[in-house]
């Protein structure tokens, strides 16, 4: 049903297991798995560890592909916590939940679940060898700084179980559709990109975890109209274009949520050959003064590396916002290549290329700028001079900005226009707290299960607008459906 309300074509229309089109499989497993990300690796290490024999289906030429992305987990009532003097609970994650999602119900049984589940995730992660550092604070994860590092050794624990479970999993190998048998999922059928043959792999239960939609820019302006007319970037790895959804849809999955997409604003276009509308990111933007087409100055510049700024960026005149830097603190900024665009861990752009190539332009007072963006001068100059004099004093009255953060111009006043950058998807498949694919009614579809992005991280649409460290919500819903698939997947054997 959802097919259409995504706008996606039928090519993940499921097979009736009777089609003689459905030869001998290809493999018998009791839990199949569709994606090798975090939430895929995490339920292939749960149902082994519960007995099932267990094979993952992974489009990439490599195992866990996205696996080493994710450097900020949420984590509460933590050792690293306690030993920072910090005091935090379970109760005050479930308090601060509306709030820092943004309208979530922290009464929801999965986001209850799932809260009650995070000393269990932190234990998990010990549990693979896990150094876990922080806390650091993000508004977007609450009140109480709880955002962590997570690390096995020198990389994630998603690269540590790609590492681990290798063997399971086959490669260049994308899943199409699920095979039914009188409404159940009995398996998936596959191509084989290497040579494009195709198959089907019999599993007692299937985990569809395949990641979510946030590439595909046109599905994430149908769910959000509002930012039509927003040019998005990328932010996202290339992989996130939403088509486990059809495999979910043409079981009869439900969907929840699916207008909740993390959007950043706080990148800028990559103006490098071959990399049309990819984002780079500029974490120090809150050094610089952000403004409007009407010149005025918008907001604390701190909140432009918070999620959920999109509303900002559509208030605001033109729908274009650009911060003012002083040209000797640009000149030392780090403009970081997100990894999927990078074969080099945090490769950096040097800014002066950028420059160069015209992604930035530098002016030489504010004058200049207000005429080289035809931005209204006088208000441009006002708020200017009301923003130095905050540099000045240490207070800024108007937004109240963290005074080291407040940065003194005195020369030259580069310019970056900042975009907007899609990146996580908050809806998506709705589970239950088995992880099992609910249909509309809502009522299980036997032998389907799904974790991580492809169900919007948590399942319920009382995640709201989402909430930052999410990649534990990924690892915890993978674990959950690894754990009841293997045991409803051992059981049909
Ligand atoms: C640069 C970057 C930094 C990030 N930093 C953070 C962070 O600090 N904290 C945080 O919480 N989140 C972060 N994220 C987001 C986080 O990485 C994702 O939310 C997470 O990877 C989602 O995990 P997943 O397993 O659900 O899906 P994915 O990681 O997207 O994995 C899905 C897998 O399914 C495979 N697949 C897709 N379709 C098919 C098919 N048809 N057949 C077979 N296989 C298929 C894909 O190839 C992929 O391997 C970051 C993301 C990026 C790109």
């Amino acid at each position: 049903m959802w097919l259409l309300v995504l706008g996606i074509g039928c090519s993940g229309c499921a097979t009736e297991l009777a089609d003689p089109s459905v030869q001998a499989p290809s493999a018998v497993v009791d839990v199949l798995i569709v994606g090798s990300g975090p939430a895929g690796l995490s339920a292939a290490w749960a149902a082994r560890e519960a007995g099932a024999r267990v094979l993952i289906l992974e489009l990439a030429d490599t195992v866990g592909p996205t696996a080493g992305y994710a450097d900020n987990f949420l984590l509460a009532d933590t050792q690293a916590q306690r030993d920072a003097g910090l005091v935090d609970s379970l109760e005050r994650v479930a308090q601060e939940w509306p709030d820092f999602t943004e309208g979530g119900d922290a009464q929801d049984p999965m986001v209850q679940a799932f809260i009650a589940g995070l000393p269990g995730l932190e234990a998990w992660f010990l549990s693979l060898g896990a150094e876990i550092t922080g806390p650091r604070g993000d508004k977007d994860a609450g009140m109480t700084p709880r955002l962590h590092g997570v690390r096995v050794g020198s990389g994630s624990p998603a690269e540590s179980l790609a590492l681990d479970l290798s063997e399971s999993v086959w490669t260049q190998h994308r899943a199409v559709d699920v095979v039914l048998d009188e409404g159940a999922v009995v398996g998936v059928r596959f191509i084989d990109e290497r040579s494009g043959s195709s198959g089907w792999v019999r599993a007692g239960a299937t985990v569809v975890a395949t990641g979510g939609f946030a590439r595909n820019l046109d599905l994430v302006k149908s769910y959000r109209p509002e930012l039509e007319d927003v040019a998005l970037l990328y932010e996202s790895h290339p992989l996130s274009s939403g088509a486990g959804l059809e495999l979910l849809a043409s079981a009869d999955a439900d969907a929840q949520n699916l207008g909740s997409i993390g959007v950043y604003v706080h990148a800028m276009a990559d103006p490098r050959p071959g990399f049309d509308g990819e984002a780079l990111l500029v974490p120090m933007l809150p050094m610089g003064m952000a403004v409007d087409a009407s010149g005025e100055r918008l907001t604390n510049e701190d909140s432009l590396w918070g999620l959920r700024m999109d509303s900002l960026l559509v208030a605001a005149e033109e729908r274009r916002i650009w911060v003012l830097l002083p040209e000797e603190d640009w000149a030392h900024m780090d403009v970081l290549v997100p990894g999927y665009n990078s074969d080099q861990p945090r490769e950096r752009l040097d800014p002066a290329e950028l420059e160069a190539m015209g992604a930035v332009q530098i002016y030489a007072d504010i004058q200049a700028v207000a005429d080289g963006l035809d931005l209204p001068e006088a208000v441009l100059v006002e708020e200017f001079e009301r923003y130095s004099a905050a540099t000045e004093t240490g207070v800024d009255e108007e937004f109240g900005k963290d005074v080291f953060l407040l940065r003194p111009f005195s020369g030259s006043i580069v310019v970056v226009e900042v975009r907007a950058a899609a990146a996580k998807s908050f809806g998506g498949a709705r589970i239950d707290l088995e992880g099992r694919v609910l249909d509309g009614s809502p009522a299980p579809v036997p032998g389907l299960y799904a974790a991580g992005e492809v169900v919007g991280m948590l399942g319920t649409p009382d995640i709201g607008r989402g909430f930052a460290g999410s990649i534990s919500a990924v690892h915890w819903t993978g674990l959950l459906a690894g754990e009841s698939a293997a045991s409803y997947g051992i059981e049909s054997r």
